[in-house]
């Protein structure tokens, strides 16, 4: 192929110039986002999965920590650097793609590389046809999977890598002791860790929607239980039975901390902490201040019954993304997508992941 990384070679993005949501969103035709640190990689984009936080950030969600990250990172480097400015924004967090060209320092990947990887959030994204990445973030993808599902994975495998391992203190060797409650184990990141657990060994009682109970018992699941069913909550906090309550539904749900056992080091893990919220509406510091005031207030009172209250988060971590890389190479993981959307079509896939009910993740490609 012509050499992408030069200057004045165009690219199409989905780009917003505002916080104006889906109906913000253009197609434009720009500039290929040039490698200007060392350890940057440019990967020709082949399918990028839509997220969350992608149809929340293009509302403005984040919008002050993440100028923040942006401002440091371009201090960092010294010059103006086009991957990390406000507007227009290019969102995605996720890609799997070709390696088209290297930054001086690059070790772990070489030009024609099929690889997978994540975007830092403060930088533009991965819902074009080019992306620059860190080349720690990036790495080969395995070969027994399709592009598309490959770009399901790495931002959804490592929320639950960070949900279970570090928030969690589940590793393999623990996990076959581990009773764990998976709220919303149907979706991008609760079908991920679904597999994970259970191929960890650890005990995963599940809950869903009845209608992806089929689902969530294939991946792993020993039990399953719908969340329309008026009876579940009461039942599983009667339980009191689990060492782990992950909510990866969406908003907090504080009843599920009596489902867990106490005095025994159990933990209530949940993925919607309020900390962005609270910045985007407060400002950094004020913002940061209640988050932690909020967490610590939940401690006390649930550390006095003998239960911790935790945040969860997408953290990179490029020891995790080769060992997700490994356990799908093995098929101990497979990828769960619901719905694959032309590139062109892009806003329709922000808008199914707007409209909620996900069976695994979705995914835009190029192909
Ligand atoms: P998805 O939209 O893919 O999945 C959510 C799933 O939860 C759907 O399958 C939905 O199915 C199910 N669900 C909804 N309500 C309930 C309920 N009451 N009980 C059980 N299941 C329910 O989201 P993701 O998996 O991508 O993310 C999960 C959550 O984690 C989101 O809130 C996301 O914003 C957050 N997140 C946070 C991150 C962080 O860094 N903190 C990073 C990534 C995600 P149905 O509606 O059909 O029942």
């Amino acid at each position: 192929m012509e050499a992408p990384a030069a200057i004045g070679y165009r690219m199409k993005a989905w780009q917003s110039n505002g916080y104006d949501g889906v109906d913000g969103l253009s197609l434009n035709v720009v500039r290929v986002p040039p490698i200007l640190r060392p350890w940057d990689v440019l990967v020709k984009v082949q399918a990028a999965s839509v997220n969350p936080i992608d149809t929340a950030v293009i509302n403005g969600y984040g919008g002050k920590v993440l100028n923040i990250m942006r401002t440091l990172g371009r201090a960092e480097q010294g010059i103006f650097d086009i991957n990390q400015i406000e507007f227009p924004l290019t969102v995605g967090r996720d890609f799997s793609g070709e390696v088209v060209a290297l930054g001086k320092a690059v070790k772990n990947v070489a030009v024609g590389d099929q690889v997978w990887g994540v975007v830092s959030p403060q930088r533009q994204g991965s819902h074009a046809e080019y992306v620059v990445a860190a080349a720690s973030n990036v790495c080969s993808r395995p070969a027994n999977i399709t592009s598309e599902e490959a770009a399901s994975i790495p931002y959804a495998g490592l929320t639950a890598w960070s949900t279970v391992v570090v928030s969690g203190l589940i590793t393999e060797y623990t996990a076959p002791r581990t009773r764990v409650l998976l709220l919303g184990a149907s979706g991008g990141v609760g079908s991920f860790m679904c597999q994970m657990l259970s191929v960890w060994g650890a005990q995963v009682v599940a809950v869903c929607s009845e209608d992806a109970s089929d689902l969530v018992t294939s991946l792993g699941a020993v039990e399953v239980l719908d969340y329309r069913n008026p009876e579940t909550k009461d039942l599983l906090i009667a339980d009191q039975g689990f060492d782990v309550v992950i909510n990866a539904a969406g908003p907090d749900d504080l009843d599920y901390l009596q489902a867990l056992r106490p005095w025994m080091g159990s933990s209530y893990i949940t993925l919607s902490p309020p900390l962005l919220r609270n910045t985007d509406e407060l400002g950094i510091l004020p913002g940061f201040i209640k988050s932690l005031k909020q967490v610590a207030c939940q401690n006390v009172s649930s550390l006095s019954e003998g239960r911790a209250y935790k945040w969860a988060f997408y953290m990179p971590n490029p020891f995790a993304l080769k060992e997700i890389s490994n356990m799908m190479s093995k098929n101990k993981i497979r990828p769960v997508i619901d719905k694959v959307f032309p590139f062109e079509a892009a806003p329709d896939a922000y808008t199914h992941v707007i409209n909620g009910h996900a069976r695994g993740k979705t995914v835009i490609s190029a192909q």
